[in-house]
């Protein structure tokens, strides 16, 4: 089973986060800094606003996987005027030039900053949606993809959350 590492702030600018799978561990990093957003913001032609500085700074290490409204209410509550749809288009600007994932787990699109190779665990008590990483999903055997041409493969693992699973416990343990 995968161990999930601690997440270290290894620069300004990156965050990593040191995993052990078996024997194995290796680091991921990810999440661009606030000026690296808005450099390649620039880049791309568009307008670093005061509006979109916050968002790359509410994004910077975010590992909530937000949807664009949970993310605006952070937002709005820091800077209010800012409205859901600057939310929303940042976003969106941000996913297309790969600086975001966004990623459809049922309900609305969420926004993920780690673009790194990873799957997902999703608690269907409390929604908490968690990075895990399966080093090697291109080599599972699958039946059926036959003549299919697979672009990605994304492994949701659902269940309980660590918190949500000992709640129920607990309360399991009060009903006997
Ligand atoms: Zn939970
Ligand atoms: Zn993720």
């Amino acid at each position: 089973m995968q161990e999930q590492g601690r997440v270290t702030k290894i620069a300004d600018f990156a965050y990593s986060q040191d995993l052990q799978i078996g024997r194995e561990s290796f680091s991921v990093i990810f999440v661009k800094s606030p000026e690296q957003l808005s450099t390649a913001f620039r880049a791309a032609g568009l307008k670093v606003t005061p509006q979109r500085q916050l968002l790359f700074r509410l994004l910077h290490g975010n590992e909530m996987h937000p949807t664009a409204e949970t993310l605006y209410e952070v937002a709005v509550a820091k800077m209010p005027g800012i409205s859901l749809r600057t939310v929303y288009q940042t976003l969106t600007d941000l996913a297309a030039m790969g600086e975001l994932q966004q990623i459809q787990l049922g309900g609305a699109a969420r926004f993920d900053p780690n673009v790194d190779d990873h799957h997902h665990s999703v608690c269907t008590t409390c929604g908490e949606v968690r990075d895990v990483y399966v080093p090697d999903a291109g080599a599972i055997s699958v039946a059926g993809l036959d003549g299919f041409s697979v672009h990605a493969a994304r492994i949701v693992f659902s269940g309980k959350c660590p918190q949500c699973a000992s709640a129920a416990d607990a309360l399991s343990a009060v009903k006997q």
